[in-house]
């Protein structure tokens, strides 16, 4: 169990799709704990494998804030099984560090995946939730997709990466989302309302989750 180096924006491990888990190993686990403390080290809310440069299919995820126990939660081999809704977001994500743009994002989201014990589950986040949001945000990183890939406005997203010494959003990673960009038509596109999966845990999203 140690707290490993989080893999920058640049490096290749995050756009290599990863590999599923074919067994629950010793190797597994402690690659588990490992996430968690990294993510708990860093404040952050979730954390993929490729982020500490394994690329298998892992995320863990933490939404509890303040003086809530500690709520750790572990996907392995998830699978997205629905989604509905939409909503802008705002993300951040420790592999980009202090850079936040809006995002697309469905509002629910529902994901069946083995905890640590290999034992199958089913969890639902709604209503542009942070568990929500925080789900889709990981299991993109298990794809090789990131956050910016979902950006609602390039020429901002390349202002702030730019800002923050970033390579520009690659233009032929912006995903095509209709369905999103048809939800979203009427909602602008506006930094700093909402909160950000991946980053600190602020006050704000404190009273955002309340
Ligand atoms: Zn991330």
């Amino acid at each position: 169990m140690s707290i490993k180096k989080v893999v920058k924006y640049g490096d290749e491990t995050l756009r290599r799709p990863s590999k599923e888990v074919s067994k629950i190993s010793k190797k597994i686990q402690t690659l588990v704990h490992d996430l968690l403390d990294t993510m708990y080290a860093k404040n952050g809310v979730g954390l993929a494998a490729p982020q500490i440069g394994e690329n298998l299919r892992v995320f863990v995820i933490d939404v509890s804030t303040g003086n809530q126990p500690l709520h750790p939660m572990v996907f392995i081999n998830p699978k997205i099984i629905k989604k509905s809704g939409a909503v802008s977001s705002y993300e951040g994500c420790l592999s980009f560090p202090d850079a936040y743009t809006d995002v697309k994002r469905y509002a629910n989201v529902m994901v069946k995946a083995l905890d640590i014990h290999g034992k199958p589950f089913t969890i639902e986040g709604k209503d542009g939730s942070l568990l929500a949001r925080a789900i889709q945000h990981e299991f993109d990183h298990l794809d090789g997709v990131l956050f910016i890939d979902h950006c609602r406005n390039r020429f901002e997203a390349d202002k702030i990466l730019s800002e923050h010494g970033l390579a520009p959003v690659e233009g032929d990673r912006i995903l095509d989302e209709p369905e999103l960009d048809k939800a979203l038509e009427s909602i602008p596109a506006n930094p700093g309302e909402t909160v950000l999966p991946e980053g600190q845990n602020s006050q704000k999203e404190d009273e955002k989750v309340d």
